[in-house]
């Protein structure tokens, strides 16, 4: 299906909501955004869930339309989109509990093995603007599927693309990274953000 352009999907009073959104200081911003979101709503207790595990930091529950029985979510209290706007210490404890959990799936439940799943973006089929790792158990014919077509790659473009990439990896772990407040700061005030915010908002 061809993606339509926003402005064709917005009704008058849509995009009155919209640029009313975007004149909002970043904490109003904020604040609407996480009253939508069903993740920061499960978080303030607001919305029941069956919960695995829960501190002052993180979530563990079951996904209440899971692919497999034991699809579990691990996500951060705090409301933040992206894997990089999440705290080291926050982000650290996510994927250590991922580790453990996947320990349990396998023994407990008798899985076969285990998938991560992160969609970051719209565009990679994130569904609610918050953060989620998926830890998906897997069982001998379970019907899922992860695969895609494997195609055959140009080594020229390989080395362009690994070398650009690297300049860029070096340079961010010699640097002392930006506060993460500073990058979800930016990251809120863009137009992207706020036009994927409304979009999320019209499907919920
Ligand atoms: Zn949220």
């Amino acid at each position: 299906m061809v993606k339509k352009e926003l402005k064709e999907e917005l009704s008058e009073e849509q995009i009155a909501q919209l640029k009313r959104f975007a004149e909002l200081p970043p904490d109003k911003k904020l604040e609407l955004i996480e009253k939508q979101c069903i993740f920061c709503q499960i978080s303030k207790g607001s919305i029941e869930t069956i919960k695995v595990f829960e501190d002052s930091e993180i979530i563990v529950a079951l996904d209440i339309n899971p692919a497999v029985p034991g699809h579990t979510l691990i996500f951060p209290k705090k409301h933040f989109q992206f894997l990089f706007q999440i705290s080291p210490e926050t982000r650290e404890k996510i994927f250590s509990t991922a580790s453990s959990l996947s320990i349990y799936l396998v023994n407990v439940l008798k899985a076969g093995g285990f998938n991560l799943y992160v969609a970051n973006g719209a565009t990679a089929g994130q569904k609610m603007p918050h953060f989620v790792l998926h830890l998906i158990p897997r069982f001998d014919k379970d019907g899922l599927s992860f695969d895609w077509d494997a195609k055959k790659a140009n080594q020229e473009e390989l080395k362009k693309i690994a070398a650009m990439l690297k300049t860029s990896l070096e340079k961010e772990m010699g640097e002392k990274k930006k506060s993460y407040k500073e990058e979800a700061q930016a990251q809120s005030d863009s137009s992207r953000e706020i036009e994927r915010a409304l979009k999320f908002r019209r499907r919920a």
